[in-house]
């Protein structure tokens, strides 16, 4: 068989067959799990570091599996893209995680105020997305401010035509706009500014080390001054442990999201969460 060179690709060496036969094997059993309604997802709530009050929750896709052996996200998100079931998949979770939101509320008035987050992928921005989203809320009968849709930092800012007109239009339904895992991109502030953008989510690298890295301590207290000076709402993601939440509380973080609080839980974990 042929061989690249150092550090090359090559295509028929048999590492690499395998990788796309199971990549292959894998989009498949997605789609199935997906035909099939298989897929669930978690919620995490978000709480207020002010008075710990949860103030949102944010929905997390699951691909639960029948040898026991979970997928991540981080796994399965990407291959969804990479294969054009995104759309797909995308929509199944802007539906479930809509009425779910639906019988949360009804079943717990106390998340009257309180947001529901999902994730979004780059390619689901388009220009059809925002009537889609007003229409699953009018129908659900819920407000659209009291969903929030997450954009990662590195999608905010592609140029890929069209995103700055579908993030307008999300923003003039009512719907609000987070920016996920913010400080790993490359935002400038100038476009912050443009965009109809409610909060940012500071991701879990920046908050991980705080304990023992003077450092990324200073590092988080720039991105909240950056954040009250554009007057955005924050919140910080992967809060672990109490050191790290008091840090934030004491420099003015309003939310904060992690295990400290919850992990991401199903509905029927979730509604005996909130009881307790
Ligand atoms: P993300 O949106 O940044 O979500 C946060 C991730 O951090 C979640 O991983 C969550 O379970 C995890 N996490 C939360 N608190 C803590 C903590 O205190 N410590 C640690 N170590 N981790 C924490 P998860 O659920 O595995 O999701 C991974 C990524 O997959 C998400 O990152 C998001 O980018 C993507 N994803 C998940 N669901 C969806 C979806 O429905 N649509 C899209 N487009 N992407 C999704
Ligand atoms: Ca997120
Ligand atoms: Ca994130
Ligand atoms: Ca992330």
């Amino acid at each position: 068989a042929k061989t690249a060179g150092k550090g090359g690709f090559s295509l028929y060496s048999p590492d690499a067959h395998e990788r796309a036969r199971q990549r292959v094997r894998r989009v498949a059993d997605l789609r199935e799990a997906l035909e099939n309604d298989r897929l669930e997802l978690a919620w995490q709530p978000q709480v207020s570091l002010e008075d710990g009050r949860v103030t949102g929750l944010e929905a997390l896709a699951r691909w639960p599996r029948d040898d026991g052996q979970p997928i991540s996200p981080a796994e399965f998100i990407p291959l969804a893209e990479q294969s054009g079931l995104i759309l797909h998949l995308g929509r199944w979770v802007i539906d479930t995680a809509i009425s779910e939101a639906r019988t949360l509320l009804q079943t717990w008035p106390a998340l009257q105020h309180a947001r529901f987050a999902l994730n979004l992928s780059p390619c689901q921005l388009d220009e059809s997305l925002p009537a889609m989203l007003t229409e699953r809320l009018a129908r659900a009968g819920l407000p659209s401010d009291c969903l929030e849709v997450e954009i990662t930092e590195s999608a905010l800012f592609t140029d890929q035509a069209g995103v700055t007109e579908t993030l307008n239009a999300i923003g003039s339904a009512g719907i609000r706009l987070a920016v996920d895992d913010f400080g790993t991109g490359y935002s400038n502030i100038a476009r912050l500014k443009l965009l109809p953008i409610h909060r940012l989510k500071l991701d879990r690298s920046f908050i991980a080390d705080l304990e023992h890295d003077p450092g990324d301590r200073e590092l988080v207290r720039a991105l909240l001054a950056m954040a009250r000076a554009l007057d955005l709402d924050v919140i910080a993601e992967g809060v672990e442990t109490r050191t790290q939440a008091d840090f934030l509380a004491r420099n003015g973080c309003p939310h904060a999201q992690g295990y400290l609080y919850a992990r991401p839980q199903p509905l029927a974990p979730l509604k005996s969460w909130l009881r307790g």
